[in-house]
């Protein structure tokens, strides 16, 4: 029997626009799926306010409901790992870009997708994390692979008050490392210091314009969500056997580099994407951290929650680098 719910619809209008509703919906316009899934809280994320104002490249087709991470109950299943009642997470994958997402009280996933909520995190901190928090634990897992040990110098994280810069600096500074928050909201200096930064910079002091191949080196690992120019200076100014871990775009998708940080100082550049993470043994890792050891003491003071119904400001803020930590979506 369809279920009806409410969920925001991104339509097509005239003049290549694209207008936001709340509207009704019914569990039969779902996608097909073994798992249905009543959702309880989701976040907003770069990703899903490209999606709500027609990005091709991440949403094909409209009308469309946004919304890359969901968390909720199961409330139908034909997949025997996967208990009617069960608390759980679903992000990434395609949730909210071309499969109807999170900004609606029912999703339909396929079982694969269904992470179960780990001991230790309620479904509405699961989304304070939500995309943004398992990139920036995904950050966290490369540099650590690279080798990137505390003590071995400072860690940058650029875009640091955004969701998943925010999230970075708290778990780097919780893994013990001397963490240089680089911003473009340097009044937020305090917010940056209660997550962990050591030093709050601004966003200048990571964008060199002098052309140098290579600068002084100063930071033993970066974070970067910002990429362009800011993801060059990085490279060319980390120490020897330095690494960045490369998630994001706001600034630009482009990278002009030339080589010589990697064959004159070892560094290494470390793509992480949320998306395809390599398996779900790597991806249920990263949540049960969140959960238990690299869990943020102050996780609720990163999140403001929204209903739906005033989530459509939040989707132009973001686009415009204003959002500070996380936006959770209250869907109850
Ligand atoms: P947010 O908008 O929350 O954070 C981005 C932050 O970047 C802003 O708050 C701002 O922080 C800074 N910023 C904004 N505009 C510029 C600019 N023009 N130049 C330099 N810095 C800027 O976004 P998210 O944290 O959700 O996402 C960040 C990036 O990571 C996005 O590109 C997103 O697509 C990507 N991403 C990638 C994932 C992956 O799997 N690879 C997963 C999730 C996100 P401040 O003012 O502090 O500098």
């Amino acid at each position: 029997m369809t279920k009806k719910f409410r969920a925001m619809v991104v339509s097509e209008a005239e003049g290549n626009r694209y207008v936001r509703t709340i509207a009704e919906r019914g569990t039969d316009d779902l996608p097909a799926g073994e798992v249905l899934i009543r959702v309880h809280y989701s976040s907003l994320n770069y990703k899903d306010a490209l999606s709500a104002t027609g990005n091709r490249g991440v949403t094909r087709r409209y009308p469309h409901t946004p919304g890359i991470d969901a968390a909720g109950v199961v409330e139908e299943s034909s997949a025997a790992e996967i208990a009617v009642g069960a608390k759980v997470i679903c992000t990434s994958y395609d949730l909210g870009m071309n499969t109807a997402g999170g900004f609606g009280q029912y999703i339909r996933v396929p079982a694969a997708w269904v992470v179960p909520l780990p001991d230790g995190l309620t479904l509405r901190e699961s989304m304070i994390y939500g995309t943004a928090g398992l990139t920036a634990a995904l950050c966290l897992h490369r540099l650590q692979q690279a080798g990137i040990a505390p003590g071995q110098g400072e860690v940058v994280v650029t875009g640091a008050t955004g969701g998943v810069g925010s999230i970075a600096v708290g778990l780097l500074a919780r893994g013990g490392y001397r963490v240089v928050a680089a911003t473009g909201k340097t009044q937020e200096r305090e917010f940056l210091e209660k997550l962990g930064a050591a030093e709050v910079v601004g966003r200048d002091a990571v964008d060199d314009t002098s052309g140098k191949p290579l600068l002084s080196p100063r930071w033993a690992a970066a974070v970067d969500t910002v990429g362009g120019n800011i993801l060059s200076t990085l490279l060319r100014s980390l120490k020897p056997a330095g690494a960045v871990a490369c998630c994001g775009l706001v600034a630009s998708p482009e990278l002009h580099t030339n080589v010589y940080p990697f064959i004159l100082r070892n560094v290494s550049l470390l793509g992480v994407d949320s998306v395809t993470v390599p398996s779900m043994a790597l991806r249920r890792a990263m949540w049960s951290k969140l959960a238990t050891e690299w869990k943020l003491p102050m996780l609720d003071s990163i999140a403001r929650e929204v209903p739906l119904e005033r989530l459509d400001p939040e989707i132009d803020r973001i686009l415009q680098g204003a959002q500070k930590g996380r936006v959770v979506v209250n869907l109850l």
